[in-house]
């Protein structure tokens, strides 16, 4: 810039002091850095983790306003843009002089305003300022571009015009353009292209690509024959670029993954770009595989599902599905089901096995009670209504039997388990242990997909708590490690759900499900409401839940059929290489303890066969085999004996398996042998000293009218006992059938027909209590 001249011809005014004031007043004015141009918002960007565009959120004034994500301007745009709009930009300082002249002539000859003479640098002015164009504004335009050049590379002020040129509607600046006519980011433009980006914003108001499309075509048209005629290319490329159609009219802005989408936008500070932890790859595969399994789904009346992708290691989420179509108001597809929260069915099983292992006495194979039960009136029962006497804690998860689970759950404690679950990260567990009861486990609590994922997460980690991620470039925060479970029993329930089978012809052709191993749970809720599969290996941990948004149940809704499909064709899909190396057992933090190969225990003084089992490092609590029991028996008789009743008489010791009597019982009912425990010597005296205990209800020869209750149904009739000792356990039988045993609360409630019964109750001592009673109904 040279100013001698300005500050030189500055004496209109009279005074030379005047003139030389004004100058320096100018010369400063020059000088001083421009305050910030703009003040507008942009529009937040949600990118996938290699930066490819999932979702353009309108700016504040709602626009949608992008500088260009490239750090340079495509050449043919640049090419296309100066060639139009001012041609010796490279060169002129903020105002080209030659323009001027040459729009003035122009506008003379043609009687009217026809072309501006404005440069890119003023247009960049003008765009900010936004005043009508008068010629008084354009004398400020001018000014204002000088000094704006004086304090910008030609570089710096190109991008600015891109940024913040209109594109037509709400568009602003080519990048906005480029999705919303092109339908992808501002690269690799066609000449053609190029030109349309460049006439476009000369009246986008008039001329577009809804309305005049004819004429900006002329327009585009007429820019690539300047072109051609400056010889920015030649004629084979000219010819093709003029049959090259105009992009349709607008395309809807890129809006992938919604439901994620929003949860990244409400969980972070206002931000241009987010880039997130998701991958457009596995995004598209999971839609892809959802998309036909949901069709499948419908033919039998469920309507929705939702699937959340993580990646096993860094917890960082890859791929999200809230519900199979956004944009369905029938289905209420903008709920969002991987948040949801809904009845867990089984999946807290593995949790509560995991923590068992660690406080003890138990081992995968300690042999559970699973037998009739009733704590009070609640009764749980197995899916398959039926009882296999004895269960292992690892059949416990691989069949998801529910009566041992409730029995663990009672030893556990409710109380210690809801503890643990807040610790894990469930929110929406807001009763008290008192009111979930033991239906805890078995789904009476509700939690999300996105909950339920991140705590099966920890099973990789060994059982430290670990956070789903949604920003690939998060701040890395320090993470109170909070060890949930021990590594030990992380693993040892990893083993065990590795063994879950697989649905339908997975099972038979191992091959299917890509030999590969991965530890998986499924469930399902009460009333068929809620399916659910959740599966994990050191690559993938992956959610999946079925069902309706409104809660309607459904007969053919299963986990292991509705959404255990879903669940292998994503592993089978996305799993790459062999997996041969997982589950690596930690180490050091199992150690093998001898136990009875019969009940699981750790082994008794007594027990014949023994074998090893590996328990977490730190097991707490060691029992042992409680069932192989040093009995004293009348040699070649058939009572047992003992201290009160052996004087005199020939004796030797024996060893018995001896089940409890619910378990024997329901052995009886399968047929399958039970060693016979020898009664007691008749008329011994210990006999008679049988602890007390009383039948409390009913007495002896009652008659019992069962009530109604408000629906009109008979409701059950509450039999109960006490019985002095805390820790005895009580049998039941109704007519000489086996009902059950109870221990700490006495009480059962069951369904008897009318007429006469007998109630009989015995304890572990022989002792007997029984109750004939009569059972009337008025109708
Ligand atoms: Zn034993
Ligand atoms: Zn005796």
């Amino acid at each position: 810039m040279k100013l001698g001249p300005l500050l030189a011809t500055g004496r209109s005014c009279g005074g030379r002091q005047v003139a030389i004031g004004l100058g320096i007043i100018t010369l400063v004015w020059f000088m001083l850095p421009p305050g910030s141009l703009y003040d507008c918002s942009f529009s937040t960007v949600v990118q996938d983790r290699t930066g490819r565009v999932l979702r353009l959120c309108l700016s504040k004034d709602t626009q949608v306003r992008l500088p260009p994500l490239q750090e340079v301007l495509p050449e043919k745009y640049l090419a296309a843009v100066l060639h139009y709009e001012d041609r010796r930009f490279q060169v002129h300082p903020g105002v080209d002089p030659l323009a001027i002249l040459g729009a003035t002539w122009a506008n003379v000859r043609a009687g009217r305003r026809v072309r501006g003479g404005s440069t890119l640098t003023m247009q960049v002015i003008r765009m900010a300022r936004r005043k009508p164009r008068t010629y008084l504004n354009k004398l400020i335009e001018g000014l204002q571009a000088v000094r704006f050049e004086l304090h910008h590379s030609k570089e710096e002020i190109l991008r600015h015009y891109a940024t913040h040129v209109p594109m037509g509607g709400n568009i602003v600046g080519v990048e906005a353009a480029s999705w919303r006519y092109l339908g992808r980011p501002f690269v690799d433009l066609s000449w053609a292209e190029a030109a349309l980006f460049a006439v476009l914003p000369n009246n986008p108001s008039l001329i577009n690509l809804r309305q005049g499309r004819s004429l900006l075509r002329v327009k585009r048209d007429k820019l690539l024959k300047v072109m051609f005629d400056r010889k920015v290319f030649d004629a084979a490329t000219y010819a093709l670029a003029c049959l090259e159609p105009l992009p349709p009219q607008a395309r809807p802005l890129p809006f992938t993954a919604p439901h994620f989408t929003e949860l990244v936008l409400s969980r972070s500070s206002p931000q241009q770009y987010l880039t997130t932890t998701l991958d457009l790859e596995v995004q598209m595969v999971l839609e892809h595989l959802a998309r036909p399994h949901g069709e499948s789904l419908r033919r039998q009346g469920i309507t929705n599902l939702a699937a959340i992708v993580v990646d096993s290691a860094s917890g960082k989420v890859r791929g999200y599905l809230g519900s199979l179509d956004y944009f369905s108001h029938q289905d209420q597809g903008q709920v969002d089901g991987v948040l949801a929260r809904r009845s867990t069915g089984s999946l807290l099983k593995p949790f509560l096995v995991a923590k068992v292992f660690d406080r003890g006495p138990f081992t995968v194979n300690s042999r559970i009670q699973d037998v009739p039960t009733f704590y009070g009136t609640f009764a749980p029962q197995n899916a398959s209504k039926t009882y296999q006497g004895f269960a292992r804690i690892s059949e416990v998860l691989q069949k998801s039997l529910n009566v041992p689970a409730v029995r663990l759950l009672h030893t556990y404690g409710v109380e210690n388990f809801l503890e643990f679950l807040h610790q894990t990260g469930f929110r929406g567990l807001f009763r008290s242990a008192e009111q979930y009861g033991l239906t805890l486990i078995l789904g009476g609590a509700e939690a999300s997909l996105f909950e339920l994922t991140r705590a099966y997460l920890s099973f990789n980690h060994g059982g430290r708590r670990k956070d789903l991620v949604l920003l690939e470039r998060v701040e890395q925060q320090q993470e109170v490690p909070v060890q949930l479970f021990s590594a030990g029993s992380a693993h040892l329930v990893t083993e065990i759900l590795m063994e879950v089978p697989r649905p339908g012809i997975y099972q038979d052709q191992p091959h299917l499900s890509g030999a590969r191993s991965f530890a998986w749970k499924t469930g399902t809720s009460y009333g068929q409401k809620d399916a659910w599969a959740i599966g994990y290996d050191g690559q993938w941990t992956i959610g999946v839940w079925c069902g309706n948004f409104d809660g309607t149940g459904n007969a053919d809704l299963s986990g292991v059929t509705s959404a255990g499909p879903l669940l292998l064709h994503l592993f089978q899909t996305l799993s790459k290489g062999e997996n041969r190396t997982w589950p690596q057992a930690p180490d050091g933090e199992l150690r093998s303890i001898s136990c009875c190969m019969r009940s699981g225990y750790p082994t008794g003084p007594h027990c014949p066969e023994t074998v090893p089992v590996f328990v977490p490092r730190e097991q707490q609590v060691l029992r042992n085999c409680p069932y192989h029991q040093r009995i004293q028996v009348e040699t070649g008789g058939r009572y047992r004996l003992c201290s009160k009743c052996w004087e005199g008489r020939m004796r030797e010791y024996v060893t018995r398996f001896v089940p409890p009597a619910s378990v024997a019982a329901v052995y009886r009912d399968h047929g399958i042998p039970v060693d016979e425990f020898p009664a007691h010597l008749p008329g011994c005296p210990s006999d008679s000293a049988s602890e007390l205990f009383e039948l409390v209800y009913p007495v002896p020869g009652l008659t019992i009218s069962p009530p109604r209750n408000f629906d009109g149904v008979r409701e059950k009739v509450v039999f109960s006992a006490h019985h002095q000792r805390k820790t005895a356990s009580l049998f039941w039988f109704l007519d000489g059938h086996f009902i059950t045993e109870t221990q700490d609360d006495h009480a059962i409630a069951i369904e008897v027909s009318a007429g006469k019964h007998s109630l009989t109750v015995q304890d572990e001592q022989g002792g007997t209590r029984i109750a004939p009673f009569n059972l009337q109904i008025d109708d």
